[in-house]
């Protein structure tokens, strides 16, 4: 599964944006603000959706950060007096734009060219003993594959994806069950979360990769 940061400050094209991603098969992390979009960057999305004009400052300005955070795509959202942004914005190693207002299928499928262009070929991902290869969908503690269920696998794909930042069990539901429609409780995900636990942590009780963040989600990793 793919991630995808949306930096856009209209609330309702935002969470537009990303209900038709989500629906399409991708993670989606969202902010509302320069700074915040500065935070997902930090965790190297596989590409990010950028509106050019942001409450506090220019959406170029994750574009140069972008390229520093490891060659992430950007696809700029620009309203149509911002033309001459936009240009700024392919000098700045834009990989494409998209003037407002557009329909979601066009951008979709911008989203999909850029994402082949780009070849983001899934990395494997490795932390002290855990390794899990996101193409195939494998995980492995050392030399030992580990048999996962579809939402354990997500689950943890979820949390390595977000290394080192907070996952609130709220986006866990969003991204996770509300995505395949069914409406759960959110004890659901500490279940889950446990059985996940018992298959990868050295001592479950005294986890090491996925931490508890009191009274707001999980962290992976330090
Ligand atoms: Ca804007």
């Amino acid at each position: 599964m793919h991630t995808i940061a949306v930096v856009e400050d209209d609330r309702m094209l935002n969470e537009a944006l990303a209900r038709m991603l989500q629906k399409n098969g991708y993670q989606v992390t969202r902010a509302h603000t320069l700074a915040e979009g500065r935070k997902l960057a930090a965790g190297g999305p596989d590409l990010m959706i950028v509106d050019i004009g942001l409450p506090d400052g220019e959406g170029l300005d994750l574009c140069r950060m972008a390229r520093r955070e490891g060659e992430i795509p950007v696809l700029f959202l620009t309203a149509r007096d911002e033309e001459a942004d936009m240009l700024r914005a392919f000098d700045c190693g834009a990989d494409d734009y998209l003037v407002k207002p557009f329909s979601l299928p066009v951008l979709l499928k911008h989203v999909e060219a850029i994402l082949r262009r780009s070849g983001r070929e899934r990395r494997t991902f490795r932390y002290q003993e855990l390794t899990v290869d996101f193409d195939r969908k494998q995980v492995f503690c050392g030399e030992e594959p580990v048999r996962l269920t579809a939402r354990e696998y997500a689950l943890l794909e979820l949390l390595v994806r977000n290394q080192g930042r907070v996952v609130t069990r709220k986006l866990i539901l969003q991204q996770i069950w509300d995505a395949e429609g069914s409406f759960v409780e959110e004890n659901t995900v500490n279940v889950t979360l446990n059985r996940l636990r018992k298959k990868i942590e050295p001592d479950p009780s005294s986890p090491v990769y996925i931490r508890n963040v009191f009274g707001m989600g999980y962290t992976f990793g330090k």
